[in-house]
């Protein structure tokens, strides 16, 4: 008898996700007695802060177990509001607030909510594996712009300028960001919403979900706090994810126009309808709770990304930049490559074999000759991984 499964076209625009294929293999191969590094994860190896998952206890034990509003509770909402003003001077009503399962959710009710077929997204790449994907799932089409290490890893006002067509509808901005860790200045978000003010029929939006996670003197700063003027065209994406180590948690939220919001918030209510009522009130308490605990977290990861661009940089062969943010680590192996590995993938998976290092290559991220690391892991870990790379890089 034939197979009476046939699955969508749309299907076929889509591949999953690769960071958590190669987690998963990590996974595996732990399973399997194999003593695995796994660099691949996208999050921080902290638990939720004590006060958060308290408030996540008090809620259940309040009754809060049912159905809430779609697109969030009126606390958490308000609680979202005040930390736009707050945090990003950005004046948003509850209106122009979303709370989806995960900033992930979050994004992708926004492309599927606007974009028609060939309608076109700016994606300066690296970029994070999910957007090009989520793009062509909504029936747009995703338009790369390469910003290469000697970039910054960012997108220049030439590249979005060239990138600008009648049919661009998004240019999504990642910063800090994944896979880089790259973080944006003032100065060069600036240059940016000049090319964007000439644009006016181009919608931005800012993935901010690693907001927190700024090192030195990087300060963090968002497209809709730079320019009000260009308010009703951006869409300010954050979550709990990454900045509270929420990530089991699934809440991110948006800020943005209310008729995207109303649209978004639509799609929403025939999907998932409300993210957990439950993680909701956590989130609340993450967002108007103790914020002092991320002092630690960030001195945690500062020494960490030191520690790990320090050893890679001392590889030969491998080039490594400082990132202003985030946990990732994005080097180069192109000193690598040309022998017997000739791509990015090959030596991730080189590494994988010969020193048991789970890590991501760049082809996930829309770009070859480099390789993510997280470093959201203990010091003693990442020693351990940097000199099983060395060794393995030794024997090339
Ligand atoms: N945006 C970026 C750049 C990310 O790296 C991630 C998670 O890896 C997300 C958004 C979504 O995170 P979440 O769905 O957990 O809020």
């Amino acid at each position: 008898m034939s197979n009476p499964l046939i699955l969508a076209d749309r299907l076929s625009a889509v591949k999953p996700s690769p960071t958590m294929a190669v987690t998963t293999k990590a996974a595996q191969m732990k399973a399997e007695g194999i003593d695995v590094i796994g660099l691949g994860a996208g999050e921080p190896d902290f638990d939720t802060p004590e006060h958060i998952r308290n408030a996540a206890k008090i809620a259940m034990d309040n009754g809060q177990t049912r159905y809430t509003p779609v697109g969030g509770t009126p606390a958490l909402k308000q609680a979202i509001v005040d930390k736009f003003k707050r945090e990003n001077e950005i004046n948003y009503t509850a209106d122009e607030i979303i709370v989806g399962c995960g900033g992930k959710q979050v994004i992708f009710n926004a492309l599927l909510a606007t974009l028609n077929v060939g309608d076109e997204v700016i994606i300066p790449a690296p970029y994070w594996v999910s957007y090009p994907d989520m793009t062509r799932f909504a029936a747009g089409l995703p338009v790369i712009v390469n910003c290469p290490a000697e970039q910054g890893f960012k997108l220049s006002p030439e590249g979005l300028e060239a990138a600008i067509t009648k049919k661009s509808k998004w240019l999504i901005l990642n910063s800090p960001s994944n896979p880089t860790g790259a973080a944006y200045t003032k100065e060069e978000l600036l240059a940016l919403i000049e090319v964007i003010e000439r644009h006016p029929h181009l919608m931005v939006m800012s993935d901010d979900i690693y907001e927190h996670l700024v090192y030195g003197d990087t300060k963090f700063y968002t497209l809709a706090q730079l320019a009000p003027q260009l308010q009703e065209r951006i869409l300010t994406v954050n979550g709990v994810s990454k900045a509270y180590a929420m990530t089991g948690w699934r809440i991110g939220y948006a800020g943005g126009p209310a008729a995207l919001i109303k649209a978004m918030s639509k799609i929403q209510s025939q999907s998932t309808s409300n993210p957990c009522s439950i993680s909701q009130a956590a989130a609340v308490e993450a967002l108007n709770g103790t914020q002092e605990f991320l002092n630690d977290w960030r001195k945690a990861f500062v020494r960490r990304r030191d520690l790990v661009v320090s050893k890679l940089n001392a590889i030969e062969g491998i080039d490594c930049l400082t990132p202003e943010g985030a946990f990732y680590v994005f080097p180069s192996c192109k000193g690598l490559l040309g022998g017997k590995l000739k791509t990015a993938t090959d030596f991730s998976e080189y590494l994988l074999k010969e020193a048991e290092v789970a890590v991501v290559m760049g082809e996930a991220f829309g770009m070859d000759g480099h390789f993510r690391i997280s470093y959201a892991t203990s010091d003693e870990i990442l020693e351990k991984a940097c000199a099983r790379i060395a060794k393995a890089v030794a024997k090339l």
